[in-house]
């Protein structure tokens, strides 16, 4: 058996033009132009590549990008006030404080400061504990994309084992409660579960968020089940690759996600979904 590919550049780019529709329309007929600040402190090369493609995105789908480059050196004070100033300003409804931000400003303390209302990473305590009560607001992008991808496939995730690699606040845990969301009987799986292989091997739905190079193995996937790559790792010849190794378990899963064109782009996607949804939805957690 070989796997269909979960193809994410091309389901991102069509969820792309569906914004841009939306958008497009929208404005026409009255509704604000959506706005996204983008927050970027310090000289991190990939932060910096990440942003810009944030940029892009929001300028093709009609957003206006508001964009914020700070030294390195900023004080925790003057970034707060950045944000306490783009958490009034009407215009804007989405903030995206790019992460990691330099050592000596404390993150928890900047995504607090983000009013919840224009999170649009969906990384506000106060957005993560609307999913976990189940209850409306703002999701994590990746996780957001993950579903997505889920969906394309069209099985029922109703009842189905659903194995989560991972349990990050970014990821693996956003992914778990949305597939919990969704009726599927979930395992949170890490770094101290005893044995991977074999609640791997249980899973219709497996999501891998670990960051380990190829360590879910081919021959683990149960068959036919739906395979989520999330990773980004390089392997030993410095190619990206994903957590799975999937040659081998492309001949036994029933769909797979690429890495790369698989995920990733579909968080792009998904940020521009969630600040088009805070600047329209009226969600006011
Ligand atoms: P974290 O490092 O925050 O979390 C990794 C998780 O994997 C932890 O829960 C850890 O367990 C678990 N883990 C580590 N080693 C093992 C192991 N040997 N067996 C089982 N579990 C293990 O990573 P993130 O969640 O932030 O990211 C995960 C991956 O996804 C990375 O490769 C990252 O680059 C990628 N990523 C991709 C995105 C995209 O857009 N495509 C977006 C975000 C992330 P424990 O908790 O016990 O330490």
């Amino acid at each position: 058996m070989s796997a269909r590919i979960l193809d994410g550049k091309a389901l991102a780019a069509r969820i792309r033009a569906g914004i841009r529709d939306e958008v497009a329309a929208g404005v026409a007929a009255g509704r604000p132009r959506p706005g996204l600040a983008t927050v970027l402190v310090g000289d991190d090369p990939a932060s910096h590549i990440y942003v810009r493609n944030k940029r892009r995105a929001c300028e093709e789908v009609g957003f206006t990008n508001f964009h914020f480059e700070l030294p390195a050196a900023t004080e925790r004070a003057e970034l707060l006030a950045r944000i306490a100033e783009l958490n009034r300003d009407p215009a804007v409804h989405g903030i995206l404080v790019q992460l990691p931000l330099p050592a000596a400003i404390d993150e928890q303390e900047v995504l607090l400061a983000v009013d919840p209302a224009k999170d649009a990473d969906g990384f506000h305590p106060r957005n993560q504990g609307a999913l976990l009560q189940g209850a409306a607001g703002l999701r994590p992008c990746t996780p957001r994309g993950v579903m997505a991808l889920i969906d394309e496939t069209g099985i029922e995730l109703r009842g189905r084992r659903a194995v989560v690699v991972g349990r990050s606040n970014i990821v693996g845990k956003p992914v778990a409660l949305m597939l919990l969301e969704r009726h599927a009987t979930v395992t949170i799986c890490h770094s101290r579960t005893a044995d991977l292989a074999a609640e791997v091997a249980a899973a219709d739905v497996v999501v891998a968020a670990v960051g380990v190079a190829k360590l879910i193995q081919g021959d683990w996937i149960r068959p036919g089940a739906v395979v989520i790559d999330v990773g980004m790792n390089r392997d030993e010849a410095g190619r990206l690759c994903g957590d799975v190794d999937y040659a081998a378990a492309a001949e036994r899963a029933g769909w797979i996600t690429p890495v790369p064109g698989g995920v990733g782009p579909m968080t792009i996607a998904m940020l521009l979904r969630n600040t088009l949804d805070a600047a329209w939805s009226g969600y006011q957690p």
